[in-house]
């Protein structure tokens, strides 16, 4: 049979991102974006090799950008494209794995964008263009939240009313789980285990950031809750925080729900506490020239990153290694070194040369020798996705 090209795309309210994957090859092939999607600024961008291209596309919608982007898919791939995988956020307590999209699929996709309310709909925006632009092609959802249904019952709930769980879906769903089981899976790879008998903390460190404790492939715990927000410092979220944070500002400021939650997700995390940048490459130059704000952010992502390992090891039988990944985790020896140096009572310790390789998509081990495995692993969400929609339709 001939290898299979797979169109992975991961859609915002203003944007589509999208990679062309094969399934014979690691590298990907085709990778872009069209931004300002819905606005005159419309723009589709695309690297193929070492080739950048771009196209002004004024007041296109989604459904416009993939009218163009097909074209340059098809080019690149030969008219062959198997079929389109796409990243759906939340799936709820409805998915459990990928799902091949057909109208009672995306019905119950609809029925769980309440719990999602910023990424959801984005992403049928995208499936229902899609499914007119390419109707003859299979497509498949692959969720966030999927790989986080092996969670025990006491790591998933919180400490609420019952009703609030039976009537609302209140509960803990964890994000980022697509990333986790990539490198876990790739972890067990790497280190000659078999992955059905191996014991994992993997910390994804992008723009969000998450921790996820993965035993014999499954999760068993992770930071992120309800939504994305809960857990470690991120770039621009604040992670956990007292719950009675909302009243307090209420209260004492006459904030609103609105103003609280635009705070909490949009002006905090290593923005809020640098006042500088949500970016830790200019946080790491800033603290390197002495800015006061930009060295207490790293400390309190490294120190509280950590914290949240140590929590997530007690879903652990044992421990088989730490990952990190993620634009964070595979690229700062100093984030890196800072956080396994809070992390003494697993024996964790760098090999200080070894971390400052390990950089720029290079995968390795960065541990010094006796103690455990902490590994570097790039992640590849969209060949995961593409994998997975691979098997759907097989
Ligand atoms: P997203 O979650 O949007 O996919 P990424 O995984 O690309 O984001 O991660 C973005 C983060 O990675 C940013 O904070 C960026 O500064 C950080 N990053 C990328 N390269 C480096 C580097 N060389 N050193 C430190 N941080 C880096």
């Amino acid at each position: 049979m001939q290898a299979r090209h797979i169109l992975v795309i991961n859609c915002g309210s203003s944007s589509i991102k999208f990679a062309l994957i094969h399934e014979a090859h690691s590298q990907t092939f085709l990778s872009g974006e069209a931004q300002n999607l819905g606005t005159y600024d419309a723009e589709l961008h695309w690297r193929r090799g070492p080739e950048h291209d771009s196209l002004m596309i004024p007041n296109a919608d989604h459904r416009a950008a993939l009218s163009q982007l097909l074209p340059i898919v098809q080019g690149a791939c030969g008219g062959k494209l198997h079929g389109i995988g796409h990243r759906v956020v939340h799936g709820g307590e409805r998915f459990s794995a990928a799902r091949r999209i057909d109208p009672q699929v995306l019905a119950e996709i609809k029925a769980t964008a309440h719990l999602a309310p910023l990424h959801n709909p984005a992403n049928l925006l995208g499936i229902e263009a899609t499914l007119k632009q390419f109707p003859n092609l299979p497509q498949v959802a692959v969720f966030d939240t999927a790989f986080h249904h092996s969670l025990p019952e006491y790591a998933f709930r919180y400490a609420l009313p019952e009703q609030l769980y039976r009537d609302h879906g209140i509960r803990r769903y964890g994000f980022h789980g697509t990333s986790h089981r990539y490198v876990s899976a790739r972890a067990a790879e790497m280190s000659n285990l078999p992955i059905e008998d191996s014991s994992w903390l993997s910390a994804h460190l992008g723009n969000g950031c998450s921790t996820c404790a993965v035993v014999n492939g499954q999760s068993r715990d992770t930071s992120m809750g309800l939504t994305p927000l809960e857990g470690v410092v991120m770039g621009t979220r604040s992670g956990d925080v007292d719950p009675n944070l909302h009243s307090h500002l209420a209260m004492a400021l006459g904030w609103d729900i609105e103003k609280i939650d635009y705070m909490l997700n949009h002006d905090a995390g290593l923005l809020g506490l640098s006042g500088l940048s949500n970016d830790m490459r200019t946080l790491e130059q800033a603290h390197h020239d002495g800015h006061e704000g930009a060295t207490l952010a790293i400390e309190v992502f490294c120190y509280r990153l950590a914290k949240s390992l140590a929590a997530m090891s007690c879903a652990l039988p044992r421990l088989d290694g730490l990952i990190f990944t993620g634009g964070i985790g595979e690229n700062s020896p100093l984030i890196r070194a800072k956080t396994v140096a809070h992390l003494r009572l697993l024996n964790l310790q760098l090999d200080d040369e070894a971390n400052e390789r390990y950089i720029r998509g290079l995968s390795g081990t960065i541990h010094a020798y006796g103690h455990p495995r902490v590994l570097v692993i790039p992640t590849n969400e969209e060949r995961q996705i593409a994998l997975d929609t691979l098997q759907l339709l097989h």
